[in-house]
């Protein structure tokens, strides 16, 4: 019988698993070793992942949470362009959608229905995708620290059951 971890991993073909790996030194100096069967599912993934952030379904649950104000400048001006927050579905908490000088959270979109590990998907790669690029529905806006809190209850739960 297959571990989860077998089942996981069928898709790699067969070729990618037979390529010399290749060892290479990064920017920053670090060693590292491309072509390896983890090396590949960890690009496949990110790769996934990136795709998913250029989703316009994704965008549209941004969209849902954003709020525009308009206070007077500092200079006590009119505006020309709104403040653009972004509301978490959890907390409430008003984020921005990158990183800023004042720390504000920043929104992410959360999988109810988590996504799980490419590797411990038991359907593999076609399951992750199909639970990567879900039902709209499935999707929420949150903050980053109220998303870090879900995706560790989702990995602990995931646990429990594919054990
Ligand atoms: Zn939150």
């Amino acid at each position: 019988m297959q571990s989860d971890k077998d089942m996981g991993s069928k898709w790699i073909p067969p070729a990618v698993v037979d390529t010399e790996p290749v060892v290479k030194i990064s920017k920053r100096g670090n060693r590292y070793t491309m072509w390896t069967e983890s090396w590949f599912k960890s690009q496949v993934r990110g790769n996934l992942r990136q795709l998913f952030m250029q989703w316009p379904r994704r965008k549209e649950v941004l969209d849902a949470v954003r709020l525009e104000e308009w206070p007077p400048t500092q200079a006590g001006k009119p505006r020309k362009r709104p403040v653009v927050w972004y509301i978490c579905s959890e907390c409430g908490a008003k984020c921005k959608t990158a990183e800023n000088k004042h720390n504000h959270p920043i929104i992410e979109v959360d999988h109810i229905d988590p996504v799980g590990k490419l590797d411990s998907t038991p359907g593999g790669l076609i399951e992750f995708i199909n639970r990567l690029f879900c039902d709209p529905k499935n999707l929420r806006a949150v903050c980053r620290p109220c998303h870090r809190q879900k995706t560790r209850s989702d990995r602990a739960s995931m646990k429990e059951t594919w054990r």
